[in-house]
Formats: structure tokens, C-alpha cells, sequence
């Protein structure tokens, strides 16, 4: 599925519809400090490859977050697509 580089959508600081850029969310740096990475990091300290990871089932489909910003004022705000078999892009050009 193919996001268009720009569109409407309501914004709520200026209180009414105006044209957003689209970006898609990326994912944000581990913090290494939180207690349960500190547990992981110490658990798998000197190993070489993944310790502890139990067999999952691997979830089929991902849930797209897109990142809408106000081309009026620029305020940012996240929209949630639903889970589909295609990962949504944005589009190019
Ligand atoms: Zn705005």
C-alpha cells in the first residue's frame, strides 16, 4: 500500500483541515539504561549470538504509524493505519 507524500487532515491547533507532509515512524534507539536491558545485557554478556530468546510465533502483519506534520504550523501528530499484508510506504515523487 502506497501513502501519498502530502495530504489533508485536521489539525488541532489550527482547528480545521490543512495540508500535512506524511512520514512513516521509525523505530527509536534502546534505552541502555532501562533495568530490563541492563538485565538482558548482563544475562548475554560474552555470548556471542541471542540468549534467551524463546521460539515465537512471527506476527504476519505490522501495524504502520505515520508521522503527520502541519504545514501551517507545524505541529506533529501520529496516525495508526491497520494491519495489512503489505507494509505501507509513502509515496516517491
Ligand atoms: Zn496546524
Amino acid at each position: 500500500m502506497e501513502v501519498p507524500k502530502e495530504m489533508k487532515a485536521y489539525c488541532r491547533k489550527c482547528k480545521k483541515h490543512t495540508t500535512h507532509k506524511v512520514k512513516t515512524a521509525k523505530k527509536g534507539k534502546r534505552r541502555t539504561m532501562s533495568f530490563g536491558q541492563k538485565k538482558f545485557l548482563e544475562k548475554t554478556k560474552g555470548y556471542t549470538s541471542k540468549v534467551g530468546a524463546k521460539a515465537k510465533p512471527v506476527k504476519q502483519s505490522k501495524k504502520t504509524v505515520l508521522i503527520l506534520e502541519c504545514s501551517a504550523c507545524g505541529y506533529k501528530h501520529e496516525r495508526i493505519l491497520p494491519d495489512s499484508k503489505k507494509q505501507a510506504t509513502v509515496k516517491k515523487n
